[in-house]
């Protein structure tokens, strides 16, 4: 059996009833087939597959608060540190009922390569909760992320993990921790990113993936000699990376017709209405079924199905496996010509499969959402150096880093014989990098 197998089997095997991590590195390691059988046996030898699937660490523990009623409860906190070869861990703390280590694990694996492929010295974790923000007033929501961060904060560190935001976890709720951080530790530094301003935030952190998607969109687009300008888009969710892809998408002469959250979703003609999907989700935290007080001409559907509308270009943008193989169809068969992933995973293997197969152009999120992260590292230069950049700035910075990635992960496809498979070339070039700091730095 060839060593790639084995490992994904291994993982299998020794990770049960965790299907995200499993597809997570079902993925990746398919994508290094090449790479891995070029260096099979010094691999082999020095168990690197192996320790690239093993966590370096993983905490998980229990989170005490007190609702509103008076009545305890407790949550499972996790932050799963997974490799640190090529700097600090760095990944979102998910506050999502669905979270389990599973899916904590899945997340901080494909962080390893997406941060590397940014070019910055951020090495691979994720964290989060099974906590559910939504419907919880201010004073519980501080007193989860105080709890949280009472224990959290034993196992971070401006240089050792800086965590950030991810679903569930805005500016109010990195606030708070952030607070809890510097009670308990009595230090003032940046060990957590996408805070206010008025703190420490970076400018442009808040748009950076949705817009980082959109400069990533385009340069891919038009190294495939299309222009993103006249296109018509799909996008799912509405949540940080929605909102802000949608705003560059229409800055850029796009016209994005769909957004949706889990309840339902919208379509509107005309283009959705930012400003009115910024104040139902920002500021009213409701639900999109208010939408069409602002747009009298949209339409509200329960239920899933942004997919299944006439769209050029589909930017799914809320959460993991939310466009499956059936929706990818229907992609195909509605004239689609790409898939950016706004979020992390959001497409099904066999969803991304068919679309590649049809000749769709498809960047995979590791590579399309990393201007998150990419600025959050901006951040933590800008914390070292106490210094704030402007707006432009961040923002060129991370067009620039977009651009790069864009271009790196097309070489690699191109290097390795797989010219257009942006999948196997964003792993491909995320994992080289990773694997000389993990040779070079010997059997840890
Ligand atoms: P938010 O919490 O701001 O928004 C998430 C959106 O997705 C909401 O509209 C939410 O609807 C919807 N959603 C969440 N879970 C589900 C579900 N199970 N089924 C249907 N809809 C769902 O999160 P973000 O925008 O920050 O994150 C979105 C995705 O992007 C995630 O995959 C995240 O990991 C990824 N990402 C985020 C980055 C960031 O900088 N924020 C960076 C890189 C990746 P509802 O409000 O109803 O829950």
């Amino acid at each position: 059996m060839s060593y790639v197998d084995e490992v994904i089997e291994q993982v299998v095997k020794q990770n049960p009833a965790e299907p995200e991590f499993h597809q997570a590195v079902k993925e990746v390691l398919e994508s290094l087939r090449v790479v891995v059988e070029a260096n099979e046996e010094k691999y082999r030898k020095n168990a690197l597959l192996e320790r690239l699937v093993n966590p370096e660490r993983q905490i998980k523990f229990r989170v005490p608060w007190v609702d509103d009623k008076g009545q305890v409860r407790v949550n499972t906190g996790y932050r799963v540190q997974f490799n640190s070869a090529i700097g600090p861990y760095k990944g979102g703390l998910r506050l999502h009922p669905s979270v389990n280590l599973g899916i904590i694990k899945f997340l901080g694996f494909e962080q390893i390569f997406k941060n590397s492929l940014t070019g910055l010295s951020i090495g691979g974790g994720k964290g989060g909760s099974d906590f559910d923000p939504k419907g919880k007033s201010d004073r519980e929501v501080m007193a989860f992320c105080q709890s949280f961060m009472t224990e959290l904060c034993k196992h971070i560190g401006a240089n050792t993990d800086v965590p950030a935001g991810d679903i569930g976890t805005g500016a109010r709720e990195i606030g708070y921790m952030f607070g809890q951080y510097k009670r308990i530790r009595e230090v003032y530094e940046g060990v957590l990113t996408g805070k206010g301003l008025s703190y420490g935030g970076s400018l442009a952190r808040t748009e950076a993936t949705g817009y980082g998607l959109l400069y990533l969109t385009q340069e891919l687009l038009s190294m495939n000699g299309i222009s993103l300008e006249g296109k018509v888009i799909a996008v799912s969710g509405s949540g940080n990376v929605a909102i802000y892809a949608i705003e560059k998408a229409q800055q850029l002469g796009a016209k994005v017709v769909t957004a949706s959250d889990s309840t339902g979703w919208v379509y509107d003609p005309e283009g959705i209405d930012v400003a009115a999907l910024k104040e139902i989700k920002e500021v009213n935290r409701a639900r999109l079924t208010e939408y069409k007080k602002y747009r009298p001409n949209s339409e509200y559907h329960d239920g899933r199905g942004v997919w299944s509308v006439k769209v050029d270009i589909a930017l799914p943008c809320a959460t993991q496996n939310e466009l499956t193989l059936e929706d990818a169809k229907q992609l195909v068969a509605n004239g689609c010509i790409a898939v950016c992933e706004g979020a992390n995973m959001p497409t099904t293997l066999d969803a991304t499969e068919y679309l590649q197969k049809n000749g769709v152009i498809f960047a995979p999120g590791k590579a399309a959402n990393a201007g998150g992260v990419a600025t959050s590292a901006l951040e933590m230069s800008q914390n070292s150096e106490r210094l704030s950049w402007s707006f432009a700035e961040v923002d060129a910075k991370l067009k620039d880093i977009m651009v790069n990635i864009c271009h790196n992960m097309a070489n690699a496809a191109e290097r390795y014989g797989a010219k257009g498979n942006y999948v196997v070339g964003a792993n491909i070039a995320g994992f080289e990098k990773v694997v000389d700091a993990m040779e070079a730095q010997g059997i840890v």
